[in-house]
């Protein structure tokens, strides 16, 4: 029996296991996919104090080794089903049940799609949620980004450097993306015109054979609908948290999100959400690192 299983690998579960390794616990980190979360979707991190700006890849790298030298013992399985009833948790994937007195999630976010019928056939055929990861198959194409936040601001800059023409589809007219990184996209499209603003933009239809090749929009204000002609459609608009199999064993906000107090402490005794999987004001990587380090410093007061 372990000490401390923890669900997810992202910043937030990397870090409860480095602080539950210095504090000398039995720790076990199940991963689905092998470590760094929606950390390796981040070509520069330039607000992680410490670093100028680091690949959010590399750091991620870092902060596992961290957590292997400390001794973590991790595992790429899939978590399945969980039974939190008794003191003692058990954890069950696809072969193996695991057990042990307390579970930190950080199951994290996943891409939220726009809700088109079209979209899972598209997926993979012209359409990403990954800039970083699909990039490179559109060198000198026009693509299109839609969102207004931070990421679909960083997968521009990303694309940038490789697409022809980027399209950066907004549904409003403001953005909630940070100044300096907008003003970066603004002097793209300033410049040479590489980066064409649509806002009050919805993107409505997804139209091709076999592969993306039209993207309809419809202006929100005007009502007016129009195609443009792309090779690629990046979807960047936020995240929806990884919580299917606690639904109906956690306390969940209405958005589906963990709910805890303040030392990250789920509706069940001995499971502690931490990341961007517990509904919280700010989903940041230092404010997943810092929930991990919390939840691992109540459970050692607890006195395990
Ligand atoms: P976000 O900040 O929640 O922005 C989501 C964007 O998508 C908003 O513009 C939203 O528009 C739009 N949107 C939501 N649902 C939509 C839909 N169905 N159709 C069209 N548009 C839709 O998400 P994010 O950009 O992924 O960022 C998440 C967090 O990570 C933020 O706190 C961000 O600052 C942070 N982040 C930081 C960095 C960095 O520091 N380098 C990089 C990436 C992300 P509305 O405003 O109309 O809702």
């Amino acid at each position: 029996m372990y000490d401390i299983i923890i669900i997810g690998a992202g910043p937030a579960g990397l870090t409860s296991a480095i602080y539950a390794k210095e504090a000398n616990k039995n720790v076990l980190v199940l991963e689905k996919m092998g470590e760094g979360g929606q950390l390796n979707n981040i070509f520069n991190v330039t607000n992680y104090p410490g670093f100028l700006g680091i690949d959010g890849f590399e750091l991620a790298q870092n902060m596992k080794n961290q957590a292997v030298k400390l001794g973590a013992e991790f595992k790429t399985e899939e978590v399945l089903n969980v039974n939190f009833s008794s003191n003692i948790k058990k954890v069950m994937t696809k072969n193996n049940t695991y057990e042990s007195k307390y579970v930190i999630i950080a199951t994290g976010a996943k891409a939220r799609h726009l809700g088109l019928d079209s979209e899972e056939y598209f997926y993979g055929k012209g359409l990403s949620y990954c800039a970083t990861c699909d990039g490179n198959f559109f060198k000198g194409k026009t693509v299109a980004v839609v969102g207004g936040g931070n990421s679909s601001i960083d997968d521009c800059l990303y694309l940038s450097n490789v697409a022809k023409k980027i399209y950066l589809i907004h549904r409003r007219d403001t953005f909630t993306a940070t100044q300096g990184a907008l003003e970066k996209v603004y002097a793209l499209g300033e410049g040479d015109g590489k980066i064409e603003i649509l806002k009050n933009s919805e993107v409505v239809g997804l139209i091709g054979e076999n592969k993306l090749s039209e993207i309809e929009i419809l202006n929100n204000k005007t009502n007016a609908t129009s195609k443009i002609s792309v090779d690629g459609l990046f979807v960047a608009i936020g995240r929806v948290p990884e919580t299917e199999i606690f639904k109906d064993k956690l306390k969940l906000s209405d958005g589906g999100f963990i709910e805890t107090n303040k030392y990250m402490e789920t509706s069940e005794k001995g499971v502690y959400a931490v990341g961007d999987v517990r509904n919280t004001v700010l989903r940041q990587i230092i404010t997943a690192c810092s929930d991990g380090a919390l939840a691992i410093s109540c459970i050692i007061k607890n006195n395990i």
